[in-house]
């Protein structure tokens, strides 16, 4: 066992937390909905496939969707019941995805994968693959393929930094699955065959550095508070001192990196063959009745959710899915929680950026803090002059999208916004290029 503090990353922001609201709340069961509407779009990759048909009787924890190629993950249902639905919902980003509706037969009849016979790297890894887990820290990236770099790696670096504000999922678990988490890490240490074991926690959370500190296989690294430290990039510096360069990742400097959420999820596939149905979120905000740390089923309406909190007030202005930095802003709660769901806020005027964008004044302050030492004001003026190649080259694939720009900007820009769409017109140019090269 060591304890040590974590290296001074110079940038970033130190924003107000707001984690008073449900940092001293025990995780709550919500229970199972009427209906669950699951979609087969939780993850990085390709869609999984729809495996039911309306009106088959599916039980909890059964494949209702098939991973489809190499990066894509399994989705299991969440409730046992009858599949009244498969139909098209647009997600929070706009985008159309398939849903696999049940209705709860309030029976709650389940079943398990098979028990595991062989604990090799390659069994850990398929039974990871197989339960449906991936990066539960938000990225969705299908776990079982970041389990299988193609070179060697010599360190599992654990984030316990859930350095958004408001949210405390990740360090409600921390005190209450502390063991179960530490078993899913052994278990991804094995799959990795990496001896070497870090788990970052930020310094405000002492009592959970505290419990960490018991296993005498781990390295524990008090973080400093600060916004982005849970970016893979910058726990890893911390963390290590190693610097990913910019268009590199964390394998490139021989490194794992790994969220508390995920190691549950592994722990419970491999020790108790349960597959991922389920997710912990944070219902926070000033504009929520009962604020909780909430454990949900896969598929449950942000509707029922809030309804379960006691309703929003009337004072309420924004709704967010994920933390108030990174998350998406909602237009409706028409929309079912997911397996990479940690949060839902619920914000007030005074706790929520909803001022019309004015005119740059080219300031300079979006690019003081920013993490990547990128200039943002340069690449959003790039994006409206439709120049995206310009913008690629001010940096804008190396963009983490953590908002730290436009936290700070006096005339409120929609600077991340701008970023992510640009992002994905040089994704769109690219391809034509390799298209028209026939690559
Ligand atoms: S902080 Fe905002 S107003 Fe200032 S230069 Fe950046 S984008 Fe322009
Ligand atoms: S440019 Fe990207 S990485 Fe830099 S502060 Fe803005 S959102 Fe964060």
């Amino acid at each position: 066992m060591s304890i040590r503090k974590g290296k001074n990353y110079p940038y970033g922001i130190h924003v107000n937390d707001m984690k008073y609201l449900t940092e001293n709340l025990a995780i709550e069961n919500m229970p199972l909905p009427g209906k669950v509407f699951i979609s087969m779009s939780q993850h990085i990759g390709a869609p999984a496939i729809p495996v039911v048909n309306v009106g088959d009787q599916v039980k909890k924890g059964q494949l209702i969707g098939k991973s489809c190629g190499a990066i894509s993950a399994n989705v299991f249902s969440s409730v046992s019941g009858t599949v009244v639905d498969v139909l098209d919902i647009v997600n929070a980003m706009g985008q159309k995805q398939k849903h696999v509706v049940i209705e709860n037969d309030g029976l709650n009849e389940e079943v398990f994968l098979e028990e595991m016979t062989s604990f090799e790297p390659k069994d850990l890894i398929e039974r990871i693959g197989l339960a449906g887990i991936v990066g539960l820290g938000g990225a969705g990236f299908p776990t079982a393929v970041k389990l299988s770099p193609k070179t060697q790696l010599d360190v599992l670096i654990i984030n316990g930094a859930e350095c958004e504000p408001y949210l405390n999922c990740d360090y409600r678990l921390m005190l209450e699955r502390t063991d179960d988490i530490y078993k899913g890490i052994k278990y991804t240490a094995m799959a990795l065959n990496i001896n070497k074991i870090i788990i970052g926690i930020e310094a405000n959370k002492p009592e959970a550095i505290k419990l960490f500190s018991e296993y005498k296989d781990l390295d524990v690294v008090i973080l400093k508070k600060q916004y982005p430290m849970g970016s893979e990039k910058h726990l890893i510096y911390c963390t290590t001192g190693r610097k990913v360069p910019c268009g590199k990742m964390p394998f490139d400097v021989g490194a794992c990196v790994q969220n508390i959420k995920t190691m549950i999820a592994v722990y419970e596939a491999i020790d108790l063959n349960i597959p991922l149905t389920q997710t912990v979120m944070t219902v926070s905000g000033l504009g929520i009745k009962n604020p909780k740390n909430l454990k949900v089923a896969l598929g449950t309406s942000f509707n029922d959710i809030i309804e379960y909190c006691g309703g929003k007030s009337e004072n309420t202005v924004k709704l967010v899915a994920g933390g108030p930095m990174m998350g998406k802003a909602l237009i409706s709660l028409d929309q079912y929680a997911r397996k990479t769901d940690s949060g839902l806020l619920v914000l007030e005027k005074n706790e929520a950026n909803v001022d019309k964008p004015t005119n740059c004044i080219n300031c300079g302050r979006c690019a003081d803090n920013c993490p990547m030492r990128l200039v943002p004001v340069r690449i959003e003026k790039s994006v409206l002059a439709g120049d995206y190649m310009m913008a690629k080259k001010y940096g804008v694939l190396n963009c983490l999208e953590c908002g730290s720009c436009a936290y700070n900007c006096p005339a409120k820009r929609p600077l991340v916004q701008s970023f992510n769409f640009a992002k994905g017109k040089i994704r769109e140019i690219q391809l034509k290029e390799s298209q028209r090269e026939g690559k």
